[in-house]
């Protein structure tokens, strides 16, 4: 569907109408999953491909419906960033990653790492940074042992605030990944002025390491750019035995992907750390 613009009256097809009612429908819906506890996260493992060890894990967000149905968050979180609902949200992700955090270590896992999202609407809220204080303050979450995961697209909107805002998590001294790097288009010279910790590589320059379409020359070209400014690199959607080989090679030790386990919730993760600790 399309809105036509003229003389500056936005008037909407047919099937536009259908999309904008189908979109309140879920963002009704949507807080109501939230006000009575239908959201969830689950983990997903980050491991050290040399090792097959986890050294932390992604928290994702689920929507179980009331008739058990799974609303993929590729759907989802389009509207609560489009509604506002990811502030409300955003925190509650924040604070339930930072809780598990500190149940994790409680369980001898002191070195786990938790990466979690936060969306634009979160970070460039005026009261983003005093919540993630208070996250810290009430989970007593350790900060080095958080990563925020930022898109590129943030880094586009404006940079003025987005450079302040990273200076001002770095000095509680929790670390910043980029997702999804290679998609947005971002200049490197931003990148360098936004000082980032880590990238992680899109999956779809993963994929494309076996793939008929290409041959992993973009996640070598990303591997090596985090290399000469000195971050961390994980490739996502690590799939194939064939990507793990050739992304070791390019010196990418780090990886998240269904090849070593998929998101998992609390309840499966925790035998899965044991067994991993024992291989
Ligand atoms: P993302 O941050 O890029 O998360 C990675 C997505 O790739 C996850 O999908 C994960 O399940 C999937 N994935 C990981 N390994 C593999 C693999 O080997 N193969 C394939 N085919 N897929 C793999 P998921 O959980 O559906 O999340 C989709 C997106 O929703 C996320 O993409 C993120 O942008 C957003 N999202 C999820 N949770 C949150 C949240 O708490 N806050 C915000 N702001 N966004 C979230
Ligand atoms: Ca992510
Ligand atoms: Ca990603
Ligand atoms: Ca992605």
């Amino acid at each position: 569907a399309k809105a036509h613009q003229r003389s500056g009256h936005a008037y909407f097809t047919r099937d536009m109408g259908v999309e904008i009612r189908e979109r309140v429908r879920m963002m009704h819906a949507l807080r109501g999953a939230f006000e009575s506890e239908r959201l969830f996260l689950v983990y997903q493992p980050q491991v050290d491909m040399r090792t097959k060890q986890a050294v932390g894990a992604e928290a994702l967000l689920r929507w179980k419906t009331e008739e058990g149905k799974f609303v993929p968050p590729d759907q989802f979180i389009p509207i609560a960033e489009y509604s506002g609902l990811i502030v409300d949200i955003g925190e509650w992700v924040l604070r339930s990653a930072c809780f598990e955090l500190v149940h994790l270590r409680s369980l001898g896992h002191t070195n786990f790492q938790m990466a979690i999202n936060v969306s634009q609407a979160q970070f460039s809220h005026p009261l983003f940074m005093q919540t993630l204080h208070r996250a810290l303050q009430d989970t007593q979450a350790p900060p080095g042992c958080i990563e925020l995961e930022i898109t590129e697209s943030m880094a586009m909107k404006d940079p003025e605030l987005l450079i302040k805002t990273l200076h001002q998590i770095k000095q509680l001294g929790i670390r910043i990944s980029i997702d999804d790097f290679g998609t947005g288009f971002s200049s490197l010279s931003h990148l360098q002025k936004l000082n980032v910790d880590k990238l992680k590589i899109d999956r779809a320059f993963v994929n494309e390491i076996d793939s008929a379409t290409g041959n992993g020359s973009i996640a070598k070209m990303v591997v090596q750019l985090g290399q000469s400014l000195e971050m961390a690199i994980i490739a996502e959607g690590v799939e194939t035995q064939t990507q793990t080989d050739t992304l070791l090679s390019f010196g990418c030790h780090l990886a998240q992907g269904y090849l070593y386990a998929k998101p998992m919730t609390r309840n499966d993760l925790y035998p899965w750390l044991e067994n991993q600790k024992n291989k």
